[in-house]
């Protein structure tokens, strides 16, 4: 069960090379516990892991790393309007989204196609195309990595924000999700706010999209904009996209006319990070092995051997440039490790 010395490279989709002291791929809540009340195990340094798709390595981990692979999806309740489902932490998130895509499940439908895990999903309250995991969310369950208590996190709990939460923030590494349930609706509700897919839909005359018109366009729209992490290194959007204030915002506009922006409920203004890179001159840029995709600025590859601190250095002066630039810090939403 426990393996020493394990390599990484299969474990992460950047596909860096790193070693963990300690690795164990658990897929019980029983198998959990036992491992995490071992003396010896409590000890040590913990990371937790789904698919690696979040995640860059830039050395060896000192301690223990676990696998939750508990996978299976069962609905717990349902009436007319709506359903309650729940997932084990090693189901593959778009195993889950197609499941509900092909019961008529509304909800998760715009987040299609994102690798990873159902565990990992509430860790950066995981967004595309103008649905966030926090829409649908009910509850968790999980176990404290230290003390090996159970605890049941309702929506309230989780403090979900824009790519967080409280397991990014306090419980980072210190919380262990084995379950998490989402309230989807049984009713039609399409969600076609987003400029791309709205785009996309109204190219295809589609005016009244099923669940799975949607499901399909944002998976095609992801093809073309993504690289595939199977045979480019990557772990999607490196940084978050920067929230400034309107004032900021105004200058900004001022000097450049085409700053692409979001809007967002508080009185900030959400910047494209891509559009900051891309201004910056590093869309498309590499060195050695490791570069920015040609097709998406945002998105930072392994095109070979690269190492996750060669990949990190990369990241870190596209940083020091956007500063520069722009007067705005760009913040990592990869978890570097
Ligand atoms: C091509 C590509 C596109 C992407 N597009 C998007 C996107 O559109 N939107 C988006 O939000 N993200 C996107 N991502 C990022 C990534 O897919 C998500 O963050 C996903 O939720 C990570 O899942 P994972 O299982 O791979 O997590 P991992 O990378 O293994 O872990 C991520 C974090 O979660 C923690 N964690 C994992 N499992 C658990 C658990 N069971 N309990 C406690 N902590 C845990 C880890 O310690 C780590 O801090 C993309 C990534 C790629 C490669």
């Amino acid at each position: 069960m426990l393996t020493q010395n394990q390599s990484l490279k299969n474990l992460n989709t950047f596909g860096v090379e790193a070693k963990a002291k300690l690795f164990a791929e658990l897929f019980s809540e029983e198998e959990l516990a036992e491992l995490l009340c071992d003396g010896k195990i409590m000890l040590e340094k913990k990371l937790i892991i789904g698919g690696g798709s979040n995640i860059l390595f830039t050395k060896d981990f000192d301690g223990l790393i676990i696998k939750v692979s508990r996978s299976a999806i069962n609905i717990l309740e349902e009436n007319d309007e709506s359903v309650l489902i729940e997932a084990g932490a090693g189901v593959i998130w778009d195993e889950l989204v197609k499941f509900c895509v092909e019961r008529n499940f509304w909800g998760i439908e715009n987040l299609t196609f994102i690798p990873g895990t159902v565990g990992a999903a509430p860790i950066q309250n995981i967004g595309a195309y103008g649905q966030e995991l926090s829409d649908t969310f009910y509850s968790l369950d999980g176990v404290y990595a230290e003390t090996c208590e159970k605890k049941t996190f309702r929506k309230s709990d989780c403090r979900f924000s824009y790519r967080s939460s409280i397991f990014k923030q306090e419980l980072k590494n210190k919380f262990i999700i084995t379950s998490v349930r989402l309230k989807l609706s049984k009713i039609q509700k399409p969600n076609t706010g987003y400029k791309t897919l709205q785009e996309y839909l109204s190219k295809k005359e589609i005016t009244n999209p099923t669940i799975t018109d949607i499901s399909k366009a944002v998976e095609e729209i992801r093809r073309q904009r993504l690289p595939d992490p199977t045979k480019v290194g990557n772990a999607g959007s490196f940084f978050k996209n920067p929230e400034v204030s309107k004032d900021t915002f105004i200058k900004l506009k001022s000097e450049f006319v085409d700053v692409i922006s979001f809007e967002t409920d508080s009185e900030k203004v959400k910047i494209s990070a891509g559009w900051l890179i891309e201004k910056s001159g590093w869309k498309g840029k590499r060195a050695g092995d490791v570069g920015t995709s040609p097709d998406h600025a945002l998105v930072i590859c392994n095109f070979g051997t690269a190492t996750g601190a060669e990949i990190l250095e990369f990241a870190m002066l596209i940083k020091e440039e956007v500063t520069k630039k722009f007067g705005i810090t760009l913040e990592e939403e990869v978890n570097i490790l």
